[in-house]
């Protein structure tokens, strides 16, 4: 039913028929899978797709390799390194709703996968790829969310991990929850960029397996949060999806499973992306607003938002083209705007990390400018966990709350006088 499919260059075309194809063509381009989709039976896969939302264990019980037919349908289950990822909740929240003032709004928690962000999505399949392949040490340069999760699966599989982590501008909940999940952490002097540039160079000769969101096989995987929103709506999306873009892989990745659900005739039209940036750390955005169709790096990217703390997105040229193909929009956010969305989604009962919340603080501006209609219907994808980063709820909540419960005395008068009894 579904054919064994090919790696070709993002950039010039060339096949790459090699099993380990690596991650970059000669020319430089990005790699890319093509499905090789003949014959398939949609309302077949959409009966086997919801059967499986009834397992509990084995692969298919995974919310990403309950679409193994779309994914990666040669891969031998057994080489299958899974978490049971995905599956994560979809809300709605009436607070949200009323502050953005839209006619309907959804939230697609990623950030409750099992290492707390959406890179488990993707990471399941590359460690699992990567294992099919025989390798036994795997790697990343990361912000934090990608080590952890990388650290998860390779210590699942039993197998080896070493990341790169740049010193500065990141959480350190996410490096705390690498190092415990047993991977060889380096501290860095530099940014994300320049651990990328690092094993773009010298990965291969390593001989590591590298899981950064170059790797074709993370993107394939990441398309499974749109298959399970698709799915859990049955499979009739909203006017939008709003996502946060850093390295702009998740763009890509959502962009590349809309397509292909497209035109296989699992939905029968295309929502609408946008990708919000945070101002300090939107060369995408920037590129878009001034027309221009290559990107500029920012060399000193700044933000609150760790996540997202990205001056040269790998993934740009395939973003910049899907935006074009299916006319989406971008549009950039302040800290601030990141924290006072935060806080409402916090709030909200759902909670997320700052680089989330651009999504909600983005969708926003777009109503309020106009590019989004409020009676559109919209779905945010949130893609890290509240925990992933404490301090910043340390400088935002904390002070608040120690003068309030930890210079008090226990007593039922201050009690009362609280409530207002
Ligand atoms: C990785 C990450 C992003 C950015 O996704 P890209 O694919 O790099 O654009 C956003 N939010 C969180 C929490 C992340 O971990």
């Amino acid at each position: 039913m579904v054919e064994m499919a090919t790696i070709a260059c993002y950039d010039c075309g060339k096949r790459h028929e090699e099993e380990d194809a690596g991650y970059r063509c000669e020319c430089g381009g990005l790699l890319e899978i093509i499905h090789k989709f003949k014959g398939v039976d949609t309302e077949r896969l959409k009966r086997i797709f919801h059967e499986r939302l009834s397992e509990r264990t084995g692969p298919y019980a995974s919310g990403v390799w309950r679409y193994k037919e779309l994914i990666y349908p040669d891969l031998p289950e057994e080489a299958i390194v899974t978490k049971y990822e995905g599956n994560t909740g979809l809300y709605r929240s009436e607070s949200i709703r009323l502050a953005v003032g839209m006619r309907e709004i959804w939230l697609k928690a990623q950030s409750e996968n099992p290492s707390g962000s959406f890179k488990d999505n993707g990471m399941t399949v590359a460690v699992s790829h990567g294992r099919a392949l025989g390798y036994s040490r795997f790697t990343c340069a990361s912000t934090g969310n990608t080590s952890s999760s990388l650290a998860m699966y390779a210590a699942l599989a039993g197998c080896e991990s070493f990341v790169l982590v740049p010193k500065e501008q990141i959480s350190i909940n996410k490096v705390l929850q690498t190092l415990a999940y047993g991977a060889e952490t380096i501290g860095f002097d530099g940014t994300y960029d320049d651990g990328i540039r690092f094993y773009e160079r010298y990965g291969r000769e390593l001989g590591w397996y590298i899981c950064n969101s170059i790797n074709p096989y993370r993107i394939e995987g990441q398309k499974s949060i749109v298959y399970e929103l698709a799915q859990s709506m049955d499979w009739r999306l909203p006017d939008w999806i709003v996502l946060p873009g850093g390295a702009l892989s998740n763009v890509t990745a959502l962009g590349k499973g809309l397509k292909e659900l497209l035109a296989l005739g699992f939905i029968e039209r295309m929502p609408k992306i946008a990708v919000v940036q945070a101002e300090g750390a939107s060369p995408f955005h920037a590129m878009r607003i001034e027309g221009r169709r290559e990107l500029v790096p920012f060399e000193r990217p700044s933000t609150i938002a760790t996540a997202v703390n990205i001056g040269h997105p790998p993934s740009w040229k395939k973003a910049r083209d899907l935006l074009e193909s299916i006319g989406g929009t971008t549009c950039s956010v302040t800290d601030g705007e990141i924290l006072e969305a935060k806080r409402l989604i916090d709030r909200s009962g759902i909670g997320c990390e700052p680089a989330s919340a651009a999504t909600v603080a983005g969708l926003r501006k777009l109503v309020a400018s106009g590019t989004v209609d409020r009676d559109e219907t919209a779905a945010c994808i949130l893609t890290g966990n509240l925990l992933k980063d404490t301090d910043i709820l340390r400088h935002t909540l904390w002070e608040d709350a120690e003068r309030r419960t930890l210079t008090t005395k226990l007593n039922i008068e201050t009690i009362k006088g609280w409530i207002g009894l």
